[in-house]
């Protein structure tokens, strides 16, 4: 349970869906407003498939939006 928290600390610049850096801006320490996720879509499916714990803290990394959308988002 403690790993949990450890875990969400750290995750604010990887992707939750693959584990890998999201390039996310607001995890770089810049504004959030800047990053390339407020430009895209992120259906409610892909959404889902995020940890709730994650969910709001990690953005989902460009590839696995763009995977997503390929196999039929
Ligand atoms: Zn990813
Ligand atoms: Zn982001």
């Amino acid at each position: 349970m403690t790993d949990q928290s450890k875990l969400t600390a750290q995750s604010a610049g990887t992707c939750p869906l693959c584990g890998k850096a999201n390039g996310c801006a607001g995890a770089a320490g810049r504004s959030h407003a800047e990053c390339w996720c407020m430009n895209e879509i992120f259906p409610q499916e892909i959404l889902k498939q995020v940890p709730k714990e994650h969910l709001g803290k990690a953005c989902i990394c460009k590839e696995c939006l763009e995977a997503y959308k390929r196999n039929g988002g």
